[in-house]
């Protein structure tokens, strides 16, 4: 969404709301529902106060169990640009695109303490405990061996 400075200029305040899911598809994520959006811009002599608010829930997969888990986008900024900054237009989405990015997580896990999934058999350790020990081979399989050996040992 782009808005004019002509058209500002004329009514020195304009203020709006609307959703955006393309945003989400740009910034290369999934959205539950779309992203909505208020913002306004008041001119004063040559000054813009511009405000943009955003509120979504991102659907990120986990790096660790590779489950979904939800994330808040919330953004809420201020700021006063001078009006030469700007061209013939505003461009809200470009202004969101840049804010929502830096608001991304950097790490994407669902939880701090996610396990993860299983080295060994690959299951969630989050849902299930699968009793797979994390060294292999296993503790087990070395002492059978051993075994194996010393029945072939004849006295
Ligand atoms: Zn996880
Ligand atoms: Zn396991």
């Amino acid at each position: 969404m782009k808005v004019s400075l002509e058209e500002l200029k004329n009514r020195q305040l304009i203020e709006s709301s609307y959703e955006d899911s393309s945003l989400a598809e740009n910034l290369n994520f999934k959205l539950k529902k779309p992203i909505n959006i208020r913002f306004s811009l008041a001119l004063s002599s040559d000054l813009i106060s511009f405000n943009l608010a955003a509120e979504g829930t991102a659907v990120f997969e986990c790096d660790r169990c590779l489950e979904d888990f939800d994330y808040k986008l919330g953004i809420d900024e201020s700021s006063t640009i001078p009006l030469s900054d700007f061209g013939e237009s505003i461009d809200i989405t470009e202004e969101l695109r840049q804010n929502v990015s830096l608001d991304l997580p950097v790490k994407k896990i669902c939880r701090e303490n996610c396990l993860g999934l299983c080295p060994v058999c690959g299951k969630n350790k989050n849902s299930e405990n699968c009793g797979c020990k994390n060294t292999a081979p296993s503790e087990e399989g070395r002492i059978n061996s051993k075994f194996e050996k010393l029945k072939n040992i004849k006295f």
